[in-house]
């Protein structure tokens, strides 16, 4: 079986030895707008590519505003910042994450309360969030909610969008309203992934995107954050640029800010990025049905986009049916020139975040155990 895996994905990605599990594609525009910023020598932070960017970006989410940064986790905290999160409060998300994301809160200064993902979408769980609120926390007169045993304040949740698989996230927006719960998307992944035709990201109060090389679209590093506030993305244009008051000549700064404005250079390589965004999602598509089928054939769990969703499918995953089997796989691929990888160990195992507060894992603690990421990139050709 594990022969037959390796020589089926290798099928998918001739002349390649050993088969990288994501790579990025530079087959449009990239280097004529690169030229051009080199010749202009508007390399940095001003330059037209970033307005552009901006608004490529927000045309293609159909969020009002975008405002580009340096790179997702940048991005993660300072719409952690501009929401007003502190460092008293506590956030919501999901221990099947990327590191990023708790990273961000941490940041803060804030405490991570971890709340189960779905077995479907891997994404945080609407009815596990709403079941752990309703035994744990309370919402008080001022209107705000808070936990009951610690006390502090429940001030945002930050769910993910587990490899571009949307989450059930309009049941966790009605959720977080009822308990005036701001909500913010880690969609780093999840970019051209859509959720009942509605782009994530943009459910949230503000959505965040990464752009580092791994990921669907690149530019080397960046990030994004989405939002339809208008007085926010203020804000976060502000905090990202040093928080400098515009002004002809004096430098005039009104609070601590970040040197978080993604450079002119990189904006660049996202405008030709984003002018290849469709056909990436489909060439994706069209390897995940591959896949889908093939794994069907042999019996093993190809996770699928769930319902309602339109998914980008970043890193495929089968789902193995215990820790050995998985670990032999890893072993076998890994040995014959197939990248393939683990998903991350639960976050709320990690050293930092040990003492956090959890619900009910079972979930994410079986997906540890039988999840593997396959090769996804865009193939070069048929
Ligand atoms: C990639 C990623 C980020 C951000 O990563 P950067 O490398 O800082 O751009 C954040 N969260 C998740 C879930 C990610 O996968």
């Amino acid at each position: 079986m594990y022969k037959d895996t390796v020589d089926f994905i290798k099928k998918q990605f001739p002349g390649q030895n050993p088969i990288p599990l994501h790579e990025p594609r530079f087959i449009g525009n990239e280097k004529k707008y690169l030229a051009e910023c080199i010749d202009s020598t508007y390399v940095s932070s001003v330059g037209k590519y970033v307005d552009e960017f901006e608004k490529r970006l927000a045309d293609y989410t159909g969020a009002k505003y975008a405002v580009a940064c340096v790179n997702g986790t940048a991005a993660l905290h300072v719409a952690m910042l501009s929401a007003g999160v502190k460092q008293s409060d506590m956030v919501i998300t999901q221990p099947l994450s990327f590191i990023a994301t708790c990273n961000a809160i941490a940041y803060i200064g804030a405490t991570h309360l971890f709340i189960d993902v779905d077995m479907d979408t891997l994404g945080l769980s609407p009815d596990k969030l709403k079941q752990y609120l309703h035994e744990n926390a309370e919402k008080k007169s001022n209107g705000f909610t808070y936990h009951k045993k610690t006390g502090q304040k429940i001030s945002a949740c930050v769910p993910m969008h587990t490899f571009g698989h949307p989450c059930r996230i309009d049941e966790l927006q009605t959720i977080c309203a009822a308990y005036n719960i701001i909500l913010i998307e880690d969609a780093a992944e999840s970019i051209g992934s859509f959720y009942k035709n509605k782009h994530t990201g943009t459910f949230g109060l503000m959505g965040t995107f990464s752009f580092n090389g791994n990921k669907t679209i690149t530019c080397g590093g960046g990030g994004a954050i989405i939002t339809n506030n208008e007085e926010l993305a203020k804000r976060i244009k502000h905090l990202t640029t040093q928080a400098k008051v515009p002004h002809r000549w004096d430098f005039i700064h009104d609070e601590i800010g970040y040197n978080y404005r993604m450079p002119n250079l990189n904006a660049a390589l996202m405008c030709a990025q984003l002018e290849q965004l469709n056909s990436f999602l489909e060439n994706k598509r069209e390897l995940a049905k591959l896949y889908q089928d093939f794994f069907q054939e042999k019996g093993i769990k190809f996770m699928n986009e769930p319902v309602n969703s339109k998914s980008n499918y970043w890193l495929c995953s089968i789902s193995l049916p215990d820790k050995n089997t998985r670990d032999e796989f890893l072993k076998h691929t890994n040995d014959n020139g197939v990248m393939t990888r683990p998903v991350w160990v639960l976050m709320n195992k990690l050293e930092m975040f040990k003492e956090a507060l959890c619900g009910n894992l079972d979930n994410a603690l079986m997906l540890q155990d039988s999840l593997v990421n396959i090769p996804s990139s865009v193939r070069s050709s048929g």
